[in-house]
């Protein structure tokens, strides 16, 4: 599955909106990405987990996502590649598996995101599994929107890339044009 057929599908669904958007940073943009509206058909949800499982060759016992974003993701990667699935949930600034979740000493583990952006969560889920001996074999993103490549250390896969441009107000481009801005 291309990046084009990916983002297709995420288009027709009205995942991914093209536009004048203002973000809730301030800041301006020409497109606005929402995976939950993608993953609210389960057969498409699956079938692109499953495409995004294909390019991860690894043995892999636990795949986890952050909560909420990352819980569907899992599920499905794992479903596909036949592992655990569990998910990270933000207590106080901290990641904190879910009471009954266990990640045990070797445990091969995959952490998966429904949109790569700035990796925090991600990184945080990495640090977590190690606490508990995992080992973290790979990265994994339906979307990769991040402006500036992030190195996690372990090999990283997306399904498709995407280049969001956002602008300050008084420098954008659409808002010259006299384009109307809308709140997404
Ligand atoms: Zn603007």
């Amino acid at each position: 599955m291309t990046t084009e057929k990916v983002l297709e599908v995420f288009e027709k669904t009205g995942a991914l909106l093209k536009g004048h958007f203002r973000l809730r940073s301030g800041l301006h943009s020409d497109c606005f990405l929402q995976t939950a509206v993608v993953l609210q058909y389960p057969e498409i949800a699956a079938q692109l987990c499953k495409e995004l499982s294909k390019q991860v060759d690894y043995e892999v016992d636990v795949v986890i996502g952050p909560a909420i974003g990352g819980v569907i993701i899992a599920h499905e990667v794992a479903q596909a590649l036949i592992a655990r699935a569990m998910f990270g949930e933000k207590r106080n600034g901290e990641m904190i598996l879910r009471p009954g979740f266990q990640i045990n000493s070797g445990d091969r583990v995959l952490v998966v995101d429904d949109v790569l952006t700035t990796g925090g969560s991600v990184s945080k889920l990495i640090d977590l599994t190690r606490q508990h001996q995992g080992e973290v074999v790979a990265v994994a993103f339906l979307v990769d929107r991040s402006s500036t490549p992030i190195d996690f250390g372990v090999p990283q896969f997306s399904l498709a890339n995407i280049n969001v441009s956002t602008y300050h107000p008084e420098d954008c481009p659409m808002d010259k044009a006299g384009v109307p801005i809308v709140e997404p």
